[in-house]
């Protein structure tokens, strides 16, 4: 355990060797890192500030972050603040990120695959519940694999991720249309079954390459969200197990009420299949 405080008086580069582009996100880049004390491999993500606002949303991210320590959730090493800048120094992850394994046309992720991509991400998940954090932005850009061929993983991005409290009458309007659950998109109140509507989505994509609510355009995807219209037609499908379907059939439940928890999703057959546990995972 590492407490990390946001630094003020020094800036990333006098502690560490800012490297090449990992990935570009909304807000910014991360780049790979070195320490220098320590030698460490590590990744920075930069973020500019446009007014208070996005302080207040960069300073929640860093305050979640250093909340969840957990092996499937991106940890954070290291923070800086310099004028209109943040550095958020975290876990280098060096495999890629999950969208690439489900878009590389060469190969169709086997389902054994999947239950264990799957597994790890409603461990993830079960967690940050636990910690009554919802993510709110799940989605395969924003799982990491640690390697190229092996099938670990990291939940990253906590950027849009929330403190829930059952009492609260939490309601967002964000996410990306593809991934995004019906409550969202009808400015409903959220919960913690939220991150399970997308876990489905998550869990079809793997299955399939398939997205299960793509229209021709964003209006129609997210009326097929909203509508709950979706199907396993798809020759796609003709070869996945029953317990892999019932497993979203019972994810993409418009209803949140009615959706499995991560806890459930973990005690689901088809993720109890063959378990070698993995309480080893690193
Ligand atoms: P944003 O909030 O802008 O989406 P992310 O935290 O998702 O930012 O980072 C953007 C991208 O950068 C990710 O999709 C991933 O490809 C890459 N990336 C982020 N964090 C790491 C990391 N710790 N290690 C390696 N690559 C990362
Ligand atoms: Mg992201």
């Amino acid at each position: 355990t590492r407490e990390v405080s946001v630094k003020k008086d020094k800036w990333v580069t006098d502690l560490y060797t800012v490297d090449s582009v990992l990935g570009k996100g909304k807000f910014g880049e991360v780049k790979r890192c070195r320490e220098r004390r320590t030698g460490r491999q590590l990744a920075a993500k930069f973020i500019e500030v446009n007014g208070p606002q996005d302080r207040t949303d960069i300073l929640n991210e860093v305050e979640i972050m250093k909340h969840l320590q957990h092996p499937r959730l991106l940890q954070l090493y290291d923070a800086f603040e310099h004028r209109e800048r943040f550095c958020l120094v975290m876990e280098l992850v060096n495999g890629g990120e999950l969208f690439e394994r489900v878009i590389n046309d060469d190969f169709i992720l086997t389902e054994k695959a999947c239950v264990m991509f799957m597994r790890q991400i409603c461990d993830g998940v079960a967690f940050m519940h636990s910690q009554n954090i919802l993510h709110l932005d799940m989605k395969p850009e924003n799982i990491l694999c640690l390697t190229r061929e092996g099938n670990r993983i990291k939940i990253i991005d906590f950027g849009l991720a929330r403190k829930y409290n059952p009492k609260d009458d939490l309601r967002v309007l964000f996410g990306t249309p593809e991934f995004v659950a019906p409550e969202v998109v009808n400015f409903d109140p959220i919960y913690p079954a939220t991150d399970l509507w997308s876990v489905g989505v998550i869990c079809y994509v793997l299955l399939s390459g398939l997205s299960p609510f793509m229209g021709e355009s964003e209006a129609e995807t997210l009326s097929n969200v909203t509508m709950a219209r979706w199907d396993f037609n798809a020759e796609e499908f003709e070869s996945i197990s029953n317990e892999a379907k019932d497993f979203i059939t019972k994810l993409l439940v418009k209803d949140p009420r009615k959706r499995m928890t991560a806890s459930e999703c973990l005690e689901h057959q088809w993720l109890r299949r063959s378990v070698k546990r993995e309480s080893h995972l690193p």
